[in-house]
């Protein structure tokens, strides 16, 4: 829209506010016009939408932040350094806390987008060259390559595909220069350390240290030289992606935990560790005899291997690996493992190894980022950017516990979102003193409460499920949801009766969510969600000689008689995480980045229609339409009315002699739009986008 953004009508609208029509083909022509004639960006009010454009663009130049830089976001052409100005600006002026949600499907560009807005920041700030700020902004930057290197896997989505969630702070002076941040992590996918579907690869650290590590370092460490040769990282059949040097990600992690000050030890042992649970993956196991089918270690030297790595004894890991000792009814019980059972304890132990040492990284990165030990002199107020890097919405042929929690997540998110827009609104009308008028939308408060409410949610139904005597399956924790939920017109049990050999025996739920409905096989929501590691193995950790390994694992100093109560539910814990992050964002002003994945096939040129209409309804864009024109579709001070539209009567061209104010209702009394519009104290508010459209039209007239 030439009118706000400075681009010809050939571009469609560069704000969906203003889009003649609110329907979702309307929305998806003007996206896919966008697209094709380059523009990846564009507005829906002050939110941004990007479409992964996978190729390299000649915008994120020098240049181009000068463009951006101080100016007010509709100044320009829609761009995400617009966005990220605009966060900068409330955040130095205002000494505001700003938030930015980047949000959208894997592959759709989240990453690189919250990549993008850290280096226009780093452009545009210490400008006094001090040594202590690049030393900050080089720190923040190199973290993100060890947290990619342990939480990033090849998928068949995207080659670089983060499997965690991400929010950092990133902390700034009175002056406006950062001087550090911090980093809260979110539900790795930890199921990927033991498993990888055709076509994709583990976490990249295990290729990086196969590939990157010397000759003797491997020696050391009992490996080959061939990823083949692992089960853990093998399952996806090529352990190659054209697109990754792991040879050179390797030196380039080493080389970033240097700069954050790793201790050499420490970096020794976490590589250790990658080796220690690839070894893992190799354990096998036979039956000690035909009778008992208790599970013995196939290959001694193998476990002595693992043992030496992680430094604990062969004998006590061989009876971690074989073994259970449970407390019953004041008795210590040691119990071997049948080899079905030990093949599955030990995949857990690798899941829990792995994932206890990505927690342990990103404390350690908080360490080295921590504001406080950044050496820059510390004056005033301290104030924070956030930007969130979290998974969108997730709709797989199958889903399960998972994308229960990822979908959830989504659902507060959007909560907020909804909140937040309203609120701002809200505030603006007040401040303008304009009458608020209510107009409808969907809030979709109700599904989240269905998730998250005690007792009667569908998480405190599964703990309650997790945390009963005796077994529960996973069908008695669907039977006793849906006879809880039955009556929400949001929930559907799909259930079938496994006596009726006519029907195919269905274990699913659905959810209407905000974005679309999600069916969820229930299979394995039990074990998810409890997340138990066997004490066995806390303790065999906390016993190790090396001193990292130990420190990871403190809860292994607990007796086995100590440990009877449940630790909380991985449902629980991420529930409480998400509302945690939720509450920190809700203090922040928010700004939005909405991804969308324009194909399959990662081709710069295709716009996959059917694709993106999905994207489009799961991010709920033409929701976020909808509140944004709940009151008005354009908003702008008189000052800078008056200088746009002065041309269009000509009782205010060249020069209008009176206050802007006045100008303005010149202008707009005589273009008879007096009905259209309201005068706040500082700005003028047009309800419908066709009068902005007319005065566009007079001016290009003029
Ligand atoms: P996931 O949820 O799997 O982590 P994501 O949304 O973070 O996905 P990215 O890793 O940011 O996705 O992007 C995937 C790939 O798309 C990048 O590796 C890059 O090749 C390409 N890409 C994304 N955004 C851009 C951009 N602005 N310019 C050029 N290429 C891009
Ligand atoms: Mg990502």
């Amino acid at each position: 829209m030439a009118g706000s953004v400075h681009e010809g009508p050939e571009f469609g609208v560069g704000d969906f506010v203003l889009l003649h029509d609110i329907s979702l083909d309307a929305f998806m022509e003007n996206l896919q016009l966008r697209y094709e004639k380059n523009k990846i960006y564009s507005y829906i009010g002050e939110v941004v939408v990007s479409v992964n454009p996978y190729k390299t663009m000649d915008i994120y130049n020098q240049s181009y932040v000068d463009q951006y830089k101080g100016r007010e976001i509709y100044e320009r052409p829609p761009h995400i350094f617009a966005l990220a100005d605009s966060a900068y600006k409330t955040m130095k002026r205002k000494a505001k806390d700003t938030c930015i949600v980047i949000s959208g499907e894997s592959g759709s560009g989240k990453t690189e987008a919250s990549k993008i807005i850290m280096r226009y920041i780093t452009a545009v700030t210490n400008i006094g060259g001090r040594q202590e700020v690049e030393r900050v902004k080089d720190v923040l930057i190199k973290s993100n390559v060890i947290l990619e290197a342990f939480g990033n896997a090849k998928t068949n989505r995207n080659d670089n595909s983060s499997r965690f969630g991400k929010y950092m702070d990133i902390n700034f002076d009175f002056k406006g220069d950062p001087i550090g941040g911090h980093i809260n992590n979110y539900l790795l996918e930890k199921s990927r350390v033991v498993y990888q579907q055709k076509g994709e690869r583990n976490f990249h650290a295990f290729y990086q240290l196969i590939t990157g590590a010397t000759d003797p370092k491997l020696a050391e460490m009992k490996l080959v030289r061939n990823p083949d040769k692992y089960h853990y990282i093998r399952q996806g059949g090529d352990s190659k992606c054209p697109t990754i040097n792991d040879q050179n990600d390797y030196r380039s992690v080493m080389h970033a935990m240097k700069t954050l000050g790793f201790a050499f030890k420490h970096a020794e042992t976490l590589w250790k560790i990658v080796a220690a649970v690839l070894i893992l993956g190799n354990i096998e196991y036979e039956a000690q005899d035909d009778v008992h089918d208790l599970a013995e270690v196939k290959d001694k030297q193998m476990l002595a291997n693992l043992a030496g790595l992680i430094e604990v004894t062969n004998d006590d890991l061989n009876k971690a690996l074989t073994h259970r000792v449970i407390a019953a009814g004041g008795n210590v019980v040691d119990k071997g493992l049948t080899v079905s059972d030990a093949y599955y304890a030990r995949d857990a132990f690798a899941k829990a190894i792995y994932d206890r040492m990505f927690t342990w990284i990103v404390k350690r990165i908080n360490e080295a980022i921590d504001p406080k030990s950044s050496g820059v002199e510390f004056v005033g107020k301290n104030t924070v950017i956030g930007v969130l890097d979290i998974y969108g919405f997730e709709i797989f042929d199958n889903n399960s516990f998972e994308q229960f929690c990822i979908n959830y997540c989504n659902e507060k998110l959007q909560q907020l979102f909804i909140e937040l827009v309203l609120k701002q609104e809200q505030e603006e009308y007040m401040r303008e003193g304009i009458e608020w008028q209510h107009v409808d939308y969907f809030n979709n408060k109700v599904i989240v409460d269905l998730v998250e409410v005690p007792h009667k949610g569908i998480l405190a139904i599964l703990d309650e499920a997790c945390l009963s005597v005796g077994k529960v399956t996973d069908e008695m924790f669907l039977t006793a949801m849906s006879q809880k939920l039955g009556s929400n017109d949001r929930y559907t049990c799909r259930q079938t009766n496994p006596s009726d050999k006519t029907l195919e025996h269905k274990r699913d739920f659905r959810i209407k969510h905000y974005a679309g409905d999600v069916t969820y096989s229930v299979i394995g929501f039990i074990d998810k969600n409890r997340d138990t590691l066997f004490q066995d193995f806390k303790r065999l950790l906390y016993n190790s000689e090396d001193e990292l390994i130990k420190m990871m694992w403190p809860e292994g100093k607990l007796s086995i008689t100590e440990t009877t109560r449940r630790p909380a539910t991985a449902g629980f814990n991420f529930k409480n995480s998400i509302i945690a992050l939720v509450d920190r964002l809700a203090t922040k002003e928010p700004h939005y980045v909405r991804c969308i994945k324009p194909n399959e096939i990662k081709s710069p040129s295709k716009f996959d229609e059917t694709r993106c209409r999905h994207q489009v309804m799961y991010l709920g864009l033409l929701e976020n339409v909808r509140v944004r024109r709940a009151g008005f579709a354009f908003r702008a001070q008189y000052e800078r009315f008056l200088l746009r539209y002065k041309m269009v009567t000509k009782y205010t061209w060249p020069n209008y002699k009176g206050s802007a104010f006045d100008g303005v209702k010149v202008i707009i009394k005589h273009m008879g739009f007096e009905k259209d519009v309201k005068y706040g104290k500082s700005k003028i508010f047009i309800r419908s986008p066709q009068t902005l459209f007319a005065l566009e039209e007079a001016r290009d007239r003029f």
